[in-house]
């Protein structure tokens, strides 16, 4: 059966690389969410072509779903018999193009046997591998001992709550009914990712006095607050953050420490406006807070209101809001899941090397298979280089499409119980 499933997907290389041409030429763009259902419907549509049943999700009741811009996700199964159900999921939406491309984003060229374009690597390519993988299961011809449902999903890139989210809150992906989950995001071909870090994004207010700016000493200056925090956070909380390390693998080496990051910061008047002397009554600024699995999330705040209250103490006259805008808590694949096994393995037999396993500095929709569908099993795999995401030229290499729709039907197999 292996063998019979690996000679068909390369007799289907080019079929793989159309139909990731394909998808790229479908501009998917979010924000704001562009052509998704012409998307899903794409998916879906060659699915059913192949054995496939397809229901199309759409995340009514989100408030990003609208008229204009509609969240639809496609599900396909392909059901055989009653053993394991292996549920492959991709987002297809894409970050903007941005600048600095030297071909069409959204054309699809081939080149020196890459594909080109927005998403490609991020993670168009990952859905063919994906799509391809189960429909060579089926030309291999053998009876398919469980079920592999194919997902495509809407808004990774701002969250996935109206995808892979909504499709867990509604019981689509959910532990009892969905046995293990493959993402295909762009990992590098022989890695395997377990998981990630945490995200605490939090804001935090000063509050001042206003008074004429003749005269600041009447005042209290909420940018002075601000300032202060910025110091401690710099003085104070980042050589703490710095030494701790966690165990779970991830990388670049940077990301193994827990981080922060200003995202953004407003005070006072808008610089663009008519200007007038003013003490600054009002200082905003949002944090990015990535937290290991070892700090835990309730540690972590507290550490950050210990030391907002600690300013809050130095600063007369400004007080201090702090406000949690987002929490989501790390995750990691437990060591002995059958995911893991199932795929390093078939690492080991289409690459001829054994994988690396990693953790992603960043989230992804891992974390609403783990927290809201409750399936401990799932991991990222996939095709394309974690450095192209996002960049201008992305592309993905057209041999790495290939050998990973390789190792993901290898693990299905696998995962589902078909002998070897
Ligand atoms: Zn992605």
């Amino acid at each position: 059966m292996h063998d019979r499933v690996l000679d068909e997907i390369d007799r289907a290389r080019d079929e793989i690389v159309e139909y990731t041409r394909d998808l790229v030429r479908i501009p998917t763009v979010n924000p704001p969410g562009d052509a998704y259902e012409d998307c899903a419907r794409f998916i879906g549509d060659h699915l059913a072509r192949h054995r496939f049943e397809v229901e199309y999700i759409a995340a009514e009741g989100r408030p990003e779903h609208t008229r204009r811009h509609p969240r639809v996700n496609v599900v396909g199964a392909c059901r055989g018999g009653p053993g394991p159900v292996v549920h492959l999921n991709g987002h297809f939406d894409v970050v903007p193009a941005g600048s600095g491309w030297t071909v069409d984003p959204f054309g699809g060229a081939v080149r020196d046997g890459r594909i080109y374009g927005r998403g490609v690597c991020d993670m168009k390519a990952g859905i063919a591998a994906a799509v391809f993988a189960a429909i060579a299961i089926d030309r291999a011809g053998s009876d398919v001992p469980g079920t592999i449902e194919i997902s495509g999903t809407v808004d990774e890139e701002s969250g996935g709550f109206a995808g892979v989210a909504y499709l867990a809150e509604r019981g689509r992906i959910k532990a009892g009914r969905t046995d293990a989950v493959i993402i295909p995001e762009p990992l590098d071909v022989d890695r395997i990712c377990i998981g990630h870090r945490g995200v605490y994004w939090f804001e935090v207010t000063a509050h001042g006095r206003i008074a004429h700016g003749s005269m600041p000493f009447l005042g209290a200056s909420a940018i002075d607050g601000m300032g202060r925090l910025l110091e401690a956070v710099r003085e104070e909380l980042l050589p703490r953050l710095a030494a701790r390390r966690t165990a779970v693998p991830v990388v670049p080496d940077g990301a193994r420490q827990a981080t922060i990051n200003v995202n953004g910061i407003d005070g006072g008047q808008p610089i663009d406006g008519i200007q007038t002397p003013c003490v600054a009554d009002v200082c905003r600024a949002v944090f990015d807070r990535r937290f290991l699995l070892e700090e835990g999330f309730d540690a972590t705040r507290d550490e950050v209101r210990r030391l907002v209250d600690a300013v809050a103490g130095q600063t007369p006259g400004v007080r201090f809001d702090l406000r949690d805008l987002m929490v989501v808590h790390p995750t990691r694949t437990p060591d002995d899941s059958p995911v893991i096994g199932a795929l390093d393995a078939s690492i080991r037999r289409v690459l001829g090397r054994a994988p690396e396993l990693i953790a992603s500095p960043g989230t992804y929709d891992h974390k609403h298979v783990a927290r809201i569908a409750g399936v401990p099993h799932c991991v990222a795999y996939g095709p394309g280089e974690l450095v192209l995401a996002h960049q201008p030229d992305e592309s993905c290499r057209i041999d790495d499409v290939v050998n990973a729709t390789k190792v993901i039907a290898l693990a299905t197999l696998d995962l589902m119980g078909a002998g070897r």
